[in-house]
């Protein structure tokens, strides 16, 4: 093993630098800094090279981590990047805003008493380093093919898996509804997680590896799904899961009251520069409010953490269970909590208070009882425990489930799950129909970035098999004709 290794008993685990909260709030800009050359060398060298490498196997990508790690520590990067780009489409882009804590990083076992490896960072200094280089080149296929491929949905799943497949030499059309590519990425995740030059770089390398772009085109609405089957030999549904839970309680309809992406997406165009009427009017723009933003999930934290910067009066977040049981990640709520969010936990709306407008929320405190059959303690209501907090916006962020695809596309032979998500055969990732697969949130659900890669790098390899398989019985009814 390289001497450079197993420095973690006498260097110490340190994060990539943080802005202060009193800076951060100001601007949409990324909150962490880079390490330099040699942090990310020292912090590489911490590992300790384990045989059987618990944070691979907890990487969806199942990331040659300790490898990349050892090459980082020895100054190798360029063969670092070209290692960790084998098995990673984003891995600047994962680095950045996987949650490490329950990944890779959460895995990782260094010695009882030691922290973990920071990996999420020395994987985003790798991929940096690399663009900075030039070492970051668009996909140049051996040959060019004649079959093309339609992916509809330009999210991480849909880019990857196109990425993959131009690489085999096919033809790639992208279809978005959006006029950007990303989809959440662009849209969904704010700035201060994810800048948006970032995610601007991937769609300007697969443009220039050969890929279409074709943007402002709603499958379904401008484009028939029938008419994309007919135009490829295979399509890849990568359409994401868009229609948000609502909450049912009275006066849930007055103004004031908004879903997480609406509100999100709207800042996120206004940080790019677009008009955004809703924004303007006041509507979608939470200065000089009362924000209370309800949800515990990664959506809430980025809402709370925009209202903060938009200059909200004040910005609360509800939550019906505690801290310990919440889905978000625990390190976006730190950081939350740093920029001036208030938790309420073991809090739940009961109703909605105002004429017009909402002017305040009834809450009643929340009390976790019996496990149930998930595993999870019942939140309970607390009798008498009724109280009002004041709000003139509101912010819905209870999650998301799938359209009903079979609707949007016209087309009902296409099975979906009790979700609602589509129904694929896991062997294939095929769907009911013959040459038609599907990847990313819309199969799995409201997920993750690293998911959707993993996802879409799968689908383009069973998309190549199907149309070798196709073309191998293509081929022999000619002979035997
Ligand atoms: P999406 O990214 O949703 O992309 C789907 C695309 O399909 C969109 O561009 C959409 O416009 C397009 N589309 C849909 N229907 C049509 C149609 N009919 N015609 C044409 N185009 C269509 N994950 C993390 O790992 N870390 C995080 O920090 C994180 N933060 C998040 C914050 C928020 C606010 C949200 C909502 C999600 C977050 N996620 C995070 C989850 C992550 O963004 C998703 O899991 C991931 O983007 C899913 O990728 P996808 O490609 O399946 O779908
Ligand atoms: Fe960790 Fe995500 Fe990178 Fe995998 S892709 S090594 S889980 S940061
Ligand atoms: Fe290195 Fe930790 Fe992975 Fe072990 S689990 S190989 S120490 S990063």
């Amino acid at each position: 093993m390289s001497s450079k290794m197993l420095k973690f008993v006498t260097t110490l685990k340190a994060t990539p630098p943080k802005r202060d909260a009193s800076k951060r709030v100001d601007d949409f800009d990324e909150i962490y800094d880079e390490f330099d050359l040699k942090t990310a060398k020292d912090q590489a060298s911490r590992c300790s090279q384990c045989g059987v490498p618990f944070c691979q196997i907890n990487c969806p990508l199942h990331n040659n981590i300790p490898d990349w790690l050892m090459l980082t520590a020895e100054g190798r990067m360029e063969e670092a990047y070209r290692l960790s780009s084998q098995t990673n489409n984003m891995p600047e882009i994962c680095g950045r805003i996987c949650p490490q804590d329950r990944l890779c990083e959460g895995s990782c076992v260094i010695e009882k008493g030691f922290e973990s490896v920071t990996i999420g960072a020395v994987e985003k200094h790798i991929t940096e380093t690399a663009f900075d280089n030039g070492w970051v080149k668009p996909v140049t296929p051996a040959i060019e093919r004649s079959e093309s491929i339609g992916v509809i949905g330009a999210g991480p799943a849909g880019l990857t898996a196109a990425e993959m497949l131009r690489q085999k030499g096919y033809q790639l059309t992208i279809y978005d509804r959006y006029d950007r590519a990303g989809g959440l990425l662009i849209y969904g995740i704010p700035g201060f997680k994810l800048e948006k030059h970032v995610v601007e770089r991937r769609q300007k390398l697969l443009e220039d590896g050969g890929v279409t772009f074709k943007l402002n085109t709603d499958i379904g609405t401008d484009i028939t799904f029938e008419e994309i089957r007919a135009a490829h030999n295979a399509v890849l549904i990568a359409t994401g899961v868009y229609k948000a839970r609502d909450i049912k309680a009275p006066g849930s309809g007055l103004e004031g009251i908004l879903p997480a992406l609406d509100y999100l997406t709207a800042s996120n165009r206004k940080s790019l520069g677009d008009k955004v009427a809703g924004f303007d009017s006041g509507m979608l723009n939470a200065e000089g409010k009362d924000v209370i933003v309800i949800g515990g999930g990664d959506t809430a934290m980025d809402c709370v953490r925009t209202a903060v910067r938009q200059k909200a009066r004040s910005v609360s977040c509800l939550y019906r269970r505690d801290r310990a049981n919440m889905p978000g990640s625990q390190r976006e709520v730190a950081n939350a909590e740093d920029e001036g969010v208030e938790f309420k936990w073991l809090s739940a709306p009961q109703a909605f208070i105002g004429d017009r407008r909402v002017s305040a929320v009834q809450v009643q405190r929340i009390h976790l009882g019996q496990v149930d059959a998930t595993g999870r303690q019942v939140p309970q209501l607390i009798e008498d425990s009724s109280h009002e907090l004041p709000a003139d916006m509101v912010i819905k962020a209870l999650g998301f489930d799938p359209e009903d695809i079979p609707v949007m596309f016209d087309e009902t032979a296409l099975t979906v799950s009790k979700w609602g998500t589509l129904s694929i055969d896991w062997h294939t990732m095929m769907t009911s129909l013959p040459g038609v697969f599907a990847a990313g949130d819309i199969v799995r659900g409201a997920s993750l970035v690293v998911w959707g890669v993993r996802d879409g790098r799968e689908a383009a390899e069973h998309i190549d098999q199907w149309i070798a398989a196709e073309a191998g019985i293509a081929s022999a009814q000619a002979a035997s004709a």
